[in-house]
């Protein structure tokens, strides 16, 4: 956005060290929709980009817009494609969505009762929000049981009040990204993550630690299938329901051999997806966002760079564990300066001149590269110019593109 000729002025809350160089910061409660209303009347804001899924799911898009703010991204009753996991299952069911076979439950007995009958392998998720932490790949049912006991004993809060119990799929995972204005969805572009902490994708579940765009597992045709099978058929039942979609749709699939199963929607650009597919964007974003916000995405088409992308998470030790804040990161700008590379931040703030470690996720290395293999070597290029001895990073981001390239 602060690269687009339409952009005068760019404000951003509540922002990091990295987005600061870009935009003002402003320090809003997001919470409070009436405050950031005041403040878009205020300083006559012609758009606003809604970032995370919980001020989605809370209406801020609706509160926004009926206060004549043009804010990009899904109402309330839209978000609840990521807000409710529930809600976006029975939707795949009602409209012949391919996904994994599953049930609702609120209460533990009838739960355990369904995973008995179905055994392990099987994967428990709360229905609301949980901020990455609400599913459970279930290697035995006792492991199952101990999940339904831990969201139904409020594990995760009110998240947890409700859950969905589902089949284990297996396949390999990507992203795809639509772009969607209440009527239609262009596709944007796909990418592939790491969710595990450790290299060879072992370790705890993350946020993620490091993506690529595009997925080496989605070609033309698998993109057109996931389009005509997937996101289609949502957009129809959405506007259907009188709940339009509008906003980025991100759908995590599982490509199996019959085919791409959707695994669950964000409602909104991911991280560390977006820091690959941004970069690969020919077009400007500003009037895509604009188009989708006006509905006016028929005659749109977004361009995009053939060349792949890479990212490589940087993490505070410990994490997704315990870990400090406030550690000195030194090297940045030596790291920008490899050729290639663009560097996002997450968790940094700056202090006295110096940039500090502010969260789990610290940083993101960007690369593009004529292929995989140069974007990840030119994004481990500049990991190594940064000194930060309280931060870790996994070393094989991309290894599954970079075996499929040595072999092709
Ligand atoms: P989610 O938060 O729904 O993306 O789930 C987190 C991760 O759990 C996914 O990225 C998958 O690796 C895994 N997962 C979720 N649902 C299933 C499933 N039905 N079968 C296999 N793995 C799953």
């Amino acid at each position: 956005m602060a690269d687009s000729p339409l952009t005068e002025r760019l404000y951003c809350t509540p922002g990091n060290a990295g987005i600061a160089q870009e935009a003002e910061r402003v320090p809003l409660d997001l919470t409070d929709h009436a405050a950031v209303v005041a403040f878009c009347r205020d300083h006559q804001i012609d758009l606003v980009v809604v970032g995370p899924e919980a001020p989605l799911c809370a209406g801020i898009v609706d509160d926004l817009e009926s206060a004549g703010v043009k804010a990009f991204g899904p109402s309330r009753a839209a978000a609840q494609l990521e807000g409710s996991k529930g809600f976006t299952k029975d939707l795949c069911r009602a409209n012949n969505i391919p996904t994994a076979a599953y049930a609702r439950f609120k209460a533990a007995p009838a739960a355990k009762d369904y995973i008995r009958s179905h055994g392990a392998p099987i994967v428990v998720k709360a229905d609301g929000l949980a901020a990455g932490k609400g599913v459970i790949v279930a290697q035995s049912e006792a492991e199952a049981e101990a999940a339904v006991d831990m969201m139904f004993d409020g594990g995760l809060g009110e998240a947890g009040g409700e859950i969905v119990i589902e089949e284990f799929l297996d396949g390999e995972e990507a992203s795809f990204f639509a772009l969607c204005d209440g009527e239609i969805a262009i596709p944007m572009a796909s990418a592939q993550d790491h969710k595990r902490a450790f290299d060879g994708d072992k370790g705890p579940n993350t946020g993620g630690m490091g993506a690529y765009s595009p997925a080496s597992n989605i070609d033309a045709a698998m993109s057109g299938r996931i389009m005509n099978d997937i996101v289609a058929p949502t957009m129809r039942a959405m506007k259907a329901m009188g709940t339009p979609y509008k906003g980025v749709l991100y759908a995590g699939l599982m490509i199996t051999p019959q085919g791409p199963k959707l695994i669950e929607y964000n409602a909104r650009f991911g991280d560390p997806e977006t820091q690959v597919l941004m970069p690969r964007l020919m077009s400007d974003l500003v009037p895509a966002l604009l188009a989708s916000r006006d509905g006016m995405l028929k005659s749109f088409g977004l361009r995009w760079h053939d060349t792949p992308a890479l990212t490589v998470v940087m993490a505070a030790n410990g994490y997704p564990g315990h870990y400090a804040r406030g550690t000195v990161i030194d090297g940045l700008e030596d790291a920008a300066a490899v050729e290639g590379v663009e560097i996002f931040h997450a968790g940094t703030k700056a202090e006295g001149g110096r940039i500090l470690a502010n969260g789990g996720r610290v940083l993101n290395i960007s690369a593009t590269g004529k292929t995989v293999r140069e974007a990840q070597a030119r994004a481990y290029a500049a990991v190594a110019r940064i000194r930060w001895p309280e931060g870790f990073y996994r070393r094989d981001i991309g290894w599954r593109a970079v075996e499929r390239e040595g072999r092709a």
